[in-house]
């Protein structure tokens, strides 16, 4: 009993006890900053080079919703773009993903934009489906990883179900495979009133590096209201955290 006592004891803590605060690696790409001073020339630059036209070649603005956070533009400017590891970038209105020059503000929610019954009703507890729209299991693996030892998300109440009758709310990822777009409709449907629907990683909130192709179809995506949109390619379980944490009204510091 005494030795299984000191390799419980070896093991250390495995859950993160602050999902607010908890700190990540320094090379983890989060919010990028973009210098104020930064070029027309070197704008240009950068939006000619980025795969997925995530950068305004008007403004030099970058949007999350579409960057696949590669680093590319960092390294071609590095005095000019750098990727904090701020891994709170949810938000819940499309446009408060566009990152522009000179800014350097923590991203979070517009409490007045939420839904009154959300937070009335799913603080406590929030049951999520899980629907895979054309995915790569990326974003999959780390919505699973939120209710693991370490996250536990779970303390919350938040978790995923294996049936949409069982939930409030969907979370979509991958860009909306056509493949996909009936099954996407009826886990919807036959999810229970009220509910929300989260976008969870880039290529669900825009396609990603899909976007335009005639193999999507995201007619369900583009005319339904959107509760929570979580960057990342894939996300990092703390933004999905605490995206949710924010949306639902769990204040826990
Ligand atoms: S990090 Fe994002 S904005 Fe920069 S080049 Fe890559 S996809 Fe484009």
């Amino acid at each position: 009993m005494l030795k299984e006592v000191n390799i419980l004891r070896s093991h250390g803590s495995q859950y993160v006890k602050n999902l607010r605060i908890q700190p990540v690696s320094g090379i983890f790409r989060g919010r990028p900053v973009i210098s104020g001073d930064i070029a027309g020339d070197e704008i240009k630059l950068v939006s000619n080079l980025c795969p997925v036209k995530a950068i305004s070649s008007g403004t030099g603005a970058i949007d999350l919703g579409r960057c696949v956070f590669c680093g590319e533009c960092a390294f071609a400017l590095p005095g000019k773009i750098r990727f904090k590891n701020d891994y709170r970038i949810a938000v819940n209105r499309r446009e408060d993903l566009v990152i522009n020059p000179g800014l350097d503000i923590p991203l979070r929610l517009n409490d007045g934009e939420i839904r009154k019954e959300i937070k009335k009703l799913f603080r406590g507890a929030l049951k999520l489906r899980q629907v895979s729209a054309g995915g790569d299991n990326s974003c999959e693996m780390e919505l699973a990883a939120t209710g693991n030892v370490n996250f536990d998300f779970g303390r919350y109440g938040v978790e995923f179900t294996a049936s949409p009758r069982h939930s409030d709310g969907i979370v979509i990822t991958g860009p909306g495979g056509e493949n996909m777009a009936e099954a996407l409709q009826i886990t919807w449907n036959a999810t229970p009133v009220p509910k929300i629907i989260i976008l969870a990683g880039t290529d669900a909130i825009s396609g990603g590096i899909f976007e335009g192709s005639s193999a999507l179809n995201r007619h369900f995506i583009d005319n339904h209201h959107i509760d929570l949109y979580v960057p990342g390619n894939p996300l990092h379980p703390l933004t999905f955290i605490n995206g949710v944490m924010d949306l639902i009204g769990i204040y826990s510091k």
